[in-house]
């Protein structure tokens, strides 16, 4: 098994007070120590699934793993995905100046996206990021233009839509046709041939997609895989070109709920590998841009239960149990109907309870603020704390100050030791940036 199988991280347990541990760190000790919400960060399981990719490819040469940074973007993350030898895809200033700060080899790292503005293309030239993936014809000549105001070349990728659709939630789907990502294959030769022949400072060394995110099933990756082969060979010979190098994005599943299988990445990495020699072409380096499936499952997220509500519609009892945090720091439930699981801290103390059907609202001003439509649970009451898992991606990089709350703290756990790697944001920072012109000044 591989660990974005799990629901859980890979350390999780019940010690001898009865209460859930990651890391070795008891869970309700993390609550008391730093509050709550929390976002706590098991380094072992983040370590794993780095390991289990790496394993999985082991025997395609040129594999190159690069971390999809917009799934959970701090600089202690960083430092361990660099020391797992992982480069970085990075689609904004901030995640590139993070990476940089971190002391990352820039060589290592992609610029990609589909609005690049001029700022944020200086910024990645002036930093000398390695790749940059060029998403459309503006872009093109933008980048073209700025890269020979500095005389410099720059390494390009074409993005590419190749026309999958994948099962997964629309909102997350980006390789269909109509998407608002790269250039559709009607558009290859325009660009490629614009590249060649006008855009000196550009240098075309392969394709890229990305076909969506949360997918389960690997023929999707085999028909990227086929769509993108056939596209470089005939790039090459078309152009008299010699492209090698792939990238095939990321999207592989976690488990968010009993109900989900993701696939073992041993076979993710058949799936490709099949693909690949099935064609005669030579593809020395492919890149693989993982983002959810190596920090979602490492992740949690700890609440304290506070108000509780039932609510009697035709004779059926609904009952609402609100807790501390909701969809500022994880918007995936409002936005994607994400499911999740979660779980009392204190195992022991819930085991003489009932267990009930109840719905885990969050606390901000929305009817749609709710985590967890219906979950059984033994009795949740006021002060439990609530430990949601599969919280690492799309959680913290996704929060935002709504009912201009502050954003939580994050924990990195690892061998009974825990800590802070984001702090928790005070009522100063909140009010850092504004400004009150002094025609209002009291
Ligand atoms: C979002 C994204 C990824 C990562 O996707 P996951 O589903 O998190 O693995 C990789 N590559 C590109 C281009 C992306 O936009």
């Amino acid at each position: 098994m591989s660990v974005n199988q799990f629901l859980k991280p890979i350390t999780t347990e019940v010690n001898e007070k009865g209460h859930i541990s990651i890391g070795g760190c008891d869970l309700a000790d993390l609550a008391k120590k730093y509050g709550t919400p929390l976002y706590v960060l098991d380094e072992e399981t983040l370590r794993g699934i780095c390991r289990d990719y790496k394993n999985a490819f082991k025997d395609y040469p040129n594999i190159k793993m690069m971390y999809a940074s917009k799934a959970l973007c701090t600089s202690a993350v960083v430092r361990i995905l660099d020391e797992e030898g992982f480069g970085f895809d990075t689609v904004s200033s901030g995640e590139i100046y993070t990476v940089y700060k971190s002391g990352v080899d820039m060589s290592k790292v992609l610029f990609n996206g589909n609005n690049k503005t001029r700022k944020e293309i200086e910024l990645a030239l002036d930093l000398k990021v390695g790749r940059f993936s060029v998403d459309n014809f503006y872009e093109a000549e933008l980048l073209n233009q700025i890269a020979e105001e500095k005389d410099l070349n720059v390494d390009i990728l074409l993005r590419l839509t190749p026309g999958i659709e994948c099962h997964t939630h629309e909102y997350i789907q980006t390789g269909q046709i109509d998407s608002k990502f790269g250039f559709d294959l009607t558009q290859v030769d325009e660009i490629t041939d614009l590249i060649v022949n006008k855009y000196k400072n550009l240098k075309l060394k392969g394709v890229h997609a990305h076909i969506g995110s949360q997918i389960f099933e690997l023929k999707s990756f085999a028909d990227e895989v086929e769509i993108l082969i056939k596209e470089i060979e005939r790039i090459n010979k078309k152009f008299n070109l010699k492209l090698d190098e792939m990238n095939i994005g990321g999207g592989l599943g976690v488990k968010y709920t009993e109900e989900d299988c993701p696939p073992d990445v041993k076979d993710l990495a058949d799936v490709i590998t099949e693909a690949m020699h099935k064609h005669s072409v030579e593809i020395p380096v492919i890149y693989l841009e993982p983002g959810r499936s190596i920090i979602s499952t490492a992740g949690v997220t700890l609440y304290t239960v506070g108000s509780s509500k039932t609510v009697n519609i035709d004779s059926k009892i609904k009952r609402y149990v609100s807790v501390d945090g909701g969809m500022a720091d994880n918007p995936r439930p409002s936005m994607y109907q994400a499911e999740y699981l979660a779980e009392g801290v204190n195992v022991s103390a819930l085991s003489n309870r009932v267990k009930e059907k109840v719905t885990i609202a969050g606390r901000y001003c929305e009817s749609g603020d709710i985590i967890i439509n219906e979950i059984e649970l033994p009795k949740p009451q006021a002060g439990d704390v609530l430990c949601v898992y599969n919280t690492g991606a799309y959680n913290y990089s996704m929060a935002s100050n709504y009912n201009r709350v502050e954003k939580p703290a994050m924990v990195l756990v690892k061998s009974a030791q825990s800590d802070i790697i984001v702090n928790r944001e005070s009522l100063e920072d909140l009010i850092l940036h504004d400004n009150i012109p002094d025609r209002l000044r009291k």
